[in-house]
Parts: structure tokens; C-alpha cells; sequence
């Protein structure tokens, strides 16, 4: 391991940035795991040794050239929004952060190669000006990297349409950095891509990565309002199986959730359920007949992103602000009537918060209800409780990958990561098949 000097000494040498002033690390080493009261208590002390910033390939290979030699943890951060500690360093090194690798190498209608520090909202905006867009992103569109969501995310606004990160289609390629001696760059292509896909950056920096866009359609917001869950509910599920309507975002949220939503307070009934969606203008006629069908009111709304950050994972966001004892579950139902049965079963506990996802070519009712936290026990007996109706929990009041979501150890994942990282320097600790298996 060198130094804090030493690394100060190295970089200067080449002419890469490095940040190693202790309060600026510490910021850089944190994401938003306190969304999570397990969380919180693991992770807040986790700091990185210093933070380098590479502006090219070249300086990235020389980063992982220097950690390898020296034997030093090396951790990517993006933007730092992931919620699981996904890019908080637990055994200090290198913090490398992407936030200079901000090239679009390519951008051609339907497909793109960018930079693994481009920012999701900047790359929308120029696609968008050749009628395209990014198949999906996440609510933190404006601030996440597309190196982040993929190595961090798992889908969002879109997914409606095009299903989720994972699905096979929505990644095309990538180049990685190894951290072997010497350092290689592999290009992977198609469905070798998985072993980097959600892999929290543990098997290779990302240098480059290829995707393809989707048609670019003029979105406009609404709100619906309803008087209660069930019609809000199975409205959303209408909407989403409506394949005459196109739609961006299917958000149904119980009370009191709507009351949380401070920038939509002067336009939306805060004391009623809600349901946000993002509707290709020309559609809206259709779509205000199908809410009135279940007996909603529409309210046209200005800005997409203004409801977009209202959804996904910055539901959870607002609600905290309102009140910090509420936590989160991320969930996949099988069927609104689990979705209703468990409402029933938990009472106050939870606040239902729908996003309507296409999985398998089938719409489904992913969620991500808030839970009032009490204690990490009761946290155990609520996801038992949602797996005993058969519901899918990517539980996340974790830092492990496995898990998370994944549930199973990834034989592929982890033979690519001995291949990239032999001697496992890369966002150490994260993975359980590295030290169950390997080490
Ligand atoms: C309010 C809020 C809302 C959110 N909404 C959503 C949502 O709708 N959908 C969703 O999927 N997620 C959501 N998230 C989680 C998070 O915003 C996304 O996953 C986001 O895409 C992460 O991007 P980032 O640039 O911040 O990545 P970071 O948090 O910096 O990193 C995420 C992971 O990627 C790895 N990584 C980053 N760059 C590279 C690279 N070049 N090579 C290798 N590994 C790399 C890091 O090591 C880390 O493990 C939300 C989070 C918050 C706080």
C-alpha cells in the first residue's frame, strides 16, 4: 500500500488528479446508504485513502497499474447515489472517480458508446435532438452516471417498455480495465456483458460502454387521483397492459405518500391515493378515458422530471424528509391480490408504492413500499412474511451483492472477476462468492 504522500507524488508525476484533503474523502467515499437504519451503522465510517480523478483510458490503465503493484483496494464511484454502500471503499485504497471520463465516443440513431462518467440527463439531451433517448434511467437521472447504473442500478423510468438493465438487449458491449499484472482491456460484446452488469464494480473498471437507445417520444406528465388504492391500483395495471397507449412511467402510490411530495403540493389532491405517469402526448385522449373508466381524476402536470422525481427510489427520499423513521423494501408481487393481502396483513407499517414494470413480456407490480422501521429484526420478519406470498424481495439493507437481489451465487461473475482481479483489490468485501470460494 503507499501512502497518502506517496500517491500525491505518483499522481503529480502524471498529471492526474487527486484529492486528498480528509473531509473531501470522506465525502467521496459515501453514498445513500442511510436510506437504510441497518445500513447506517456499518457504513458511515468507511473512508477511502484518496480520491483519483482520470480524465482518459490512459490514466485509468495507470491507476490500475499502480494498485496492482502495490497491492491497494481500488473503488469506482460514479456519482455516489447508488442506496447500498454499493461504492463505499470498507478497507480504504483508491477511491477512482469517473467523474472526468465524460466522452460520447459514438452516437448514431438507436445506439451509443459513451464514457462510464457520463451523465444520464446530459447524454438524453443530445440523443433527444436526433429523436432518441435512453431506454431507461433511473429518478437520479439528472446526477447518476451510466457507468453507476449499469454497474449499480437496476432500471427505472422505461422499464415499463423495455423491462430492466438485465434484460437481454438493453447493454451492447463494454471495455474493461483489469487489474492484473500487466493490466489488459477487454471488450465484451452481447450477453458476455452480464459478468459486468449489476456487479457494483468488483470485476473491472469500466472504461466504455455501448447501448442502445430507444425512440424519442414528446412525454407529457400526469397525475391521477383517486379516493382509494384498489382503483388506483388496477388502473395502473390497465394502463400498463393499454398497448394502444405508449407510456414512460406507471408510479401508484397509497396515502399518505402523496402528502410527502412537496414540489407537486400546489398541483396534485395531497390526500388522496395517486398515480404518476409519463404519456406520449398524442395519447392522452385515450388515456383520460381509460382513468375515468376507473373513476380517476387527471391533472395534467408541467414537468416530467419534477414528477420523475417523485418516483422510483426518490419516493423514499421524500417520505425520509418528511419523516426518518420511514425505510424501504424493494419488491417484484406476483399480482395486485398479494399487493392487497399484504397491505391488509401489515396495516400502518407500510405505505404501498407501485412501479409497474414490464418483466418477461408479462406487466407486473414491481414495488418499493415504505416501512416504518423499528428493528432489524422485524426488518428479517417483514421480508419472510413477503417471501412466504411469493414475492420477489431484493432486499436493501445490504452491501453484499449476492444479497441483495441476486439471491444465488453467479458462477460466470465469478470467474471473470479471478480473471480481472486475481488478487481481489476491487470494492473488497462486497462480494460473497469471492471469499466463500476463493479466498
Ligand atoms: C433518490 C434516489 C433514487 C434512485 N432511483 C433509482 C432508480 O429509479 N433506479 C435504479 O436502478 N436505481 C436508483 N437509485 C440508485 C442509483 O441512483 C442508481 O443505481 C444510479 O444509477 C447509480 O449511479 P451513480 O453514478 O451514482 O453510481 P455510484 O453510486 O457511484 O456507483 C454504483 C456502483 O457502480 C460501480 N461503478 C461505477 N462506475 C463504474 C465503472 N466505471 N466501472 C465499474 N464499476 C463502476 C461502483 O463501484 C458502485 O458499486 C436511486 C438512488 C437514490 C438516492
Amino acid at each position: 500500500m503507499k501512502t497518502v504522500e506517496e500517491w500525491q507524488g505518483w499522481a503529480a508525476q502524471r498529471g492526474i488528479e487527486i484529492i486528498t484533503q480528509p473531509a473531501q474523502v470522506a465525502k467521496l467515499s459515501q453514498d445513500y446508504y442511510h436510506f437504510s437504519p441497518i445500513l447506517t451503522p456499518l457504513l458511515a465510517d468507511k473512508r477511502g485513502d484518496v480520491v483519483l480523478k482520470p480524465a482518459t483510458e490512459e490514466e485509468v490503465i495507470a491507476i490500475a497499474q499502480a494498485c496492482v503493484a502495490s497491492e491497494t483496494f481500488l473503488t469506482v464511484r460514479g456519482s455516489g447515489t447508488g442506496n447500498y454502500g454499493q461504492c463505499i471503499p470498507l478497507q480504504g485504497g483508491v477511491i477512482l472517480d469517473t467523474s472526468k471520463l465524460q466522452r460520447v465516443i459514438h452516437l448514431e440513431p438507436g445506439l451509443t458508446t459513451v464514457e462510464p462518467g457520463v451523465k444520464l440527463a446530459n447524454l438524453e439531451q443530445q440523443a433527444q435532438s436526433l429523436g432518441w433517448e435512453w431506454r431507461m434511467v433511473p429518478s437520479t437521472v439528472r446526477t447518476a452516471t451510466i457507468g453507476g447504473f449499469i454497474a449499480g442500478g437496476s432500471g427505472g423510468i422505461g422499464s415499463i417498455l423495455y423491462g430492466q438493465l438485465r434484460d437481454r438487449g438493453n447493454l451492447v458491449g463494454a471495455r474493461v480495465v483489469t487489474m492484473t499484472n500487466p493490466v489488459e482491456v477487454i471488450e465484451l460484446a452481447g450477453e458476455a456483458t452480464q459478468v459486468i452488469n449489476h456487479a457494483y464494480g468488483v470485476n473491472g473498471i469500466i472504461t466504455a460502454l455501448t447501448l442502445p437507445l430507444a425512440p424519442a417520444y414528446p412525454w407529457q406528465a400526469f397525475g391521477v387521483s383517486f379516493p382509494a388504492f384498489v382503483p388506483a391500483a388496477e388502473f395502473g395495471l390497465a394502463l400498463g397492459n393499454c398497448d394502444g397507449i405508449i407510456k414512460r412511467l406507471i408510479s401508484v402510490f397509497d396515502r399518505p405518500i402523496p402528502s410527502f411530495f412537496t414540489p407537486l403540493r400546489e398541483q396534485i389532491p395531497t390526500h388522496q391515493c395517486l398515480v404518476l405517469t409519463l404519456i406520449n402526448r398524442p395519447d392522452r385522449l385515450a388515456f383520460t378515458e381509460l382513468a375515468q373508466k376507473y373513476g380517476g381524476q387527471v391533472i395534467p402536470l408541467d414537468k416530467p422530471i419534477t414528477v420523475i422525481e417523485c418516483t422510483w427510489n426518490h419516493t423514499t427520499l421524500h417520505a425520509r424528509a418528511a419523516d426518518p423513521t420511514w425505510t424501504y423494501l424493494q419488491c417484484l408481487y406476483p399480482d395486485l391480490t398479494t399487493v392487497y393481502k399484504l397491505q391488509e396483513q401489515l396495516g400502518e407499517e407500510i405505505a404501498m408504492h407501485l412501479e409497474f414494470i414490464r418483466l418477461g413480456g408479462k406487466v407486473i407490480p414491481a414495488a418499493i413500499p415504505l416501512v416504518r422501521f423499528t428493528t432489524a429484526d422485524r426488518m428479517a420478519e417483514l421480508i419472510q412474511l413477503h417471501e412466504a406470498q411469493g414475492v420477489l424481495v431484493a432486499n436493501p439493507h445490504t452491501y453484499i451483492l449476492e444479497d441483495g437481489g441476486m439471491k444465488t451465487i453467479d458462477r460466470e461473475q465469478l470467474a471473470f472477476k479471478q480473471r480481472v482481479d486475481p488478487k481481489g483489490l476491487m470494492n473488497p468485501g462486497k462480494m460473497r462468492a469471492w471469499w466463500e470460494f476463493i479466498k
